[in-house]
């Protein structure tokens, strides 16, 4: 059976935090490969304005380019209007039937899942790994979810394998520091050069020469 993680975010733009935990992810839980999935553009018309989809794709695509677990999906940019992480991962249900499917988020990212569209089915179709971030915990998610976690972690421990979801990992990995809205006020400040060493060679010569997040 073939593990695959998929790995959802505005990537605006994708940093070595990124990349790091993604690789971690793939050495702790044996996945095949990681798939990178860009959001679309803003659906809502009060969103605020933030880089091209085309241009955050391509810039993921630049950071993954050498890395042979890694792939790009470009799913959510050419959807129109709301892409919910449900229907996300129902695409990749038909695509990959006999494959695990894992989510992968940041811990920022899972205090906030009880809020997206559908989020009771979306842990039943699906499993969750999450990295650690910043001074979030496990200790902090919603009420909602007391009763999964513990079932959820002690699934992902006795009962690895399977293809329905259910289970919880967290990354052992050391957490990464970096966030992309650091690096997008650095560049708008002028300091891109501070910041570029926190980035893929590629993404960072991509945002010089296209200009991005000057201010
Ligand atoms: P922003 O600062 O604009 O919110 P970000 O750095 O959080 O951006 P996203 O594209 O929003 O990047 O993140 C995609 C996913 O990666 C999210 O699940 C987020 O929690 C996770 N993530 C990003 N950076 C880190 C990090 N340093 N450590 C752990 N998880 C991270």
């Amino acid at each position: 059976m073939s593990r695959i993680g998929l790995f959802g975010g505005t990537f605006d733009p994708i940093h070595n935090g990124h990349v790091h935990i993604a690789r971690a992810f793939a050495d702790e839980l044996a996945l095949d490969t990681v798939v990178f999935i860009p959001a679309g553009e803003p659906y809502h018309r009060d969103a605020p304005a933030r880089t091209a989809a085309a241009q955050r794709l391509a810039m993921v695509e630049l950071a993954i380019a050498d890395e042979p677990r890694f792939a790009v999906s470009d799913c959510d940019v050419l959807r129109k209007g709301a892409t919910y992480t449900f229907d996300t991962v129902q695409i990749f249900r038909q695509a990959f039937a006999q494959a695990q499917l894992w989510w992968l988020l940041g811990m920022d990212s899972l205090l906030n899942i009880h809020t997206w569209h559908r989020y009771q089915a979306l842990l039943d179709s699906v499993n969750i790994a999450v990295a650690a971030r910043g001074r979030d915990s496990l200790s902090q998610v919603s009420p909602t979810l007391h009763t999964w976690l513990p079932h959820a972690l002690a699934k992902a421990q006795n009962s690895p394998d399977g293809r329905d979801g259910g289970r919880l990992h967290l990354l052992q990995a050391p957490l990464s520091p970096l966030s992309a809205t650091t690096i997008r006020k650095a560049y708008a400040a002028g300091q891109g050069a501070g910041v570029a060493a926190d980035l893929p060679p590629g993404v960072a010569a991509y945002i010089g020469e296209h200009g991005l997040y000057r201010s």
